[in-house]
């Protein structure tokens, strides 16, 4: 199936050329095949091909598709909410806890046509770069094993990299859908804030979550988009009305059209990039520019900002959110105990892993009364200006061009010796987060050791569509 789309899949159910359960048959065979990169935590054999027995009954039948996501096969990182499964946030404090509801996308996606093959293993509560972070073990890269696939989407993005479903479902705080679909060679993308429900994500940094798509190509992400962006009661910080599926299509006005392309003056010259990458960006924009774009160079003064305001808000917003697992009310609680308190500190303590720990921590530091004013509310200020700089940016300009990551997947065994090193890899997909910008990561090409690596297209707020548009539109240019 790969290099097939939704569409292809779709016309040959119709036809008679292919049926639910070979669709399914084949993606299950590929995990099986794969099962050594530790992609998937649970595989839902057979009540997926319960559901692939019904379409094809019904495409029987009825001769049509039963809903616009008929076809779909998709994945969930174990973040996020599946009725009456296991989410366990790869984390051991879960241990047990099933959820009781769908989370609305996925809702959404279910009532679609759309049917769920697994769950996606990932970093714990998405903190991390590289899916090492979790209780089921490191997520291995199909294009090196002995490799990351990034994080901490990382088995979201191998799940579409291994073609075991259509679409991989995961959760953008800082980069966690766009970094590991660098690194595996897929499409990743994050919608604006507020435009896909967060209802059913497990939260990590409420501020900066959001539902994220990755796949092999842009249509099939704005297939789905269409379906998950629609308002949700549960979710007061969403935007009411359908505003992706509503803004006009602008796949026949917006072909050719040119579009002004901003590049920030200080990556282009920074020694921070690898080569490969610097060469690649400097392609990326001649390409750009012989297809008739305006691209120019601006000055960015917040970038050596970036990465200490994201992890002063999202360790500060963690450090909240994960209260709530106090040993009492979900999954995980110490075996032995004389008091309350004990209770508590030891189901903490047993039950987080040491990134998540390391997070708490700081989170409580930077809220502490002593320190609020000097971290939190200076960060929430920095962010403030960042965001008020982009929001005039995306007046004059119609996209931003970034790298995504800072470089290819490292060896599993041989991690960046800083962990500072890390967290400065998020330097170029923190922005759009903090700003609640989408953003879409594009394969690029491949490193000298034949590793992916993608570029980052971002665009203003509640632009989804023209971005996605703008990405379809270069990649019909690119295979023409
Ligand atoms: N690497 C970032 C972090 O650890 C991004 C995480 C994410 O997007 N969930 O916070």
């Amino acid at each position: 199936m790969e290099g097939k789309d939704l569409r292809y899949i779709q016309t040959e159910l119709l036809n008679g050329n292919l049926t639910m359960q070979q669709l399914v048959k084949y993606y299950l065979s590929q995990i099986e095949k794969t099962s050594h990169l530790n992609a998937y935590t649970e595989i839902f054999r057979e009540e997926v091909m319960h559901a692939a027995e019904q379409i094809d009954h019904h495409i029987r039948t009825h001769q049509q598709l039963p809903g616009p996501l008929t076809g779909c096969v998709i994945s969930v990182k174990d973040l996020i909410c599946i009725k009456d499964h296991k989410v366990s946030a790869g984390s051991r404090i879960l241990d047990g806890f099933r959820s009781v509801y769908h989370a609305t996308a996925i809702q959404y996606m279910l009532e679609a046509g759309a049917v769920i093959i697994g769950r996606t293993n990932c970093d714990e509560f998405g903190m991390g770069s590289a899916s090492t972070h979790c209780i089921h073990g490191a997520v291995r890269n199909a294009a090196d094993p002995d490799r990351i696939a990034g994080g901490s989407s990382g088995g979201a993005a191998v799940a579409v990299q291994i073609d075991s479903c259509l679409v991989a479902v995961g959760t953008d705080t800082g980069g966690s859908v766009r970094q590991p679909a660098s690194m595996c060679g897929v499409y990743g993308f994050k919608p604006t804030y507020g435009l896909v429900s967060r209802y059913g994500l497990i939260a990590y940094a409420s501020s900066f979550d959001q539902i994220g798509l990755l796949a092999h190509n842009p249509e099939d992400i704005h297939r789905v988009m269409e379906i998950i962006s629609s308002a949700d009661p549960m979710d007061v910080t969403m935007y009411r009305n359908r505003l992706y599926a509503d803004s006009p299509d602008q796949e026949d006005t917006f072909a050719g059209s040119p579009q002004k392309i901003a590049v920030f003056k200080e990556l282009l010259n920074s020694d921070n990039m690898d080569s490969a990458f610097a060469w690649a960006f400097r392609q990326n924009i001649q390409r750009i520019q012989s297809q008739g774009h305006e691209v120019e160079e601006i000055s960015f003064p917040w970038l050596d900002y970036l990465v200490p305001c994201y992890y002063i808000l999202t360790t500060a917003e963690a450090s909240s959110n994960l209260s709530r697992y106090d040993g009492v009310r979900y999954g995980y609680r110490t075996a032995q105990y004389q008091s309350l308190e004990e209770m508590y500190v030891k189901s903490r303590t047993e039950g987080f892993g040491h990134e998540v720990k390391k997070r708490i921590m700081l989170g409580t530091f930077v809220l502490s009364e002593a320190y609020y004013d000097a971290y939190y509310t200076k960060a929430q200020k920095v962010r403030r200006l960042i965001h008020d700089f982009m929001d005039t940016l995306f007046k004059n300009y119609d996209f931003l061009l970034l790298p995504t990551v800072t470089q290819t997947a490292w060896e599993i065994q041989n991690p960046p010796s800083d962990p500072l090193k890390v967290y400065m890899s998020d330097i170029y997909t923190v922005l759009a987060n903090l700003c609640g910008l989408p953003a879409i990561s594009v394969p690029e090409a491949l490193d000298e050791s034949g590793l992916p690596f993608g570029m980052q297209c971002v665009s203003g707020k509640k632009q989804d569509k023209k971005l996605l548009h703008h990405v379809m539109d270069m990649q019909k240019w690119h295979n023409s």
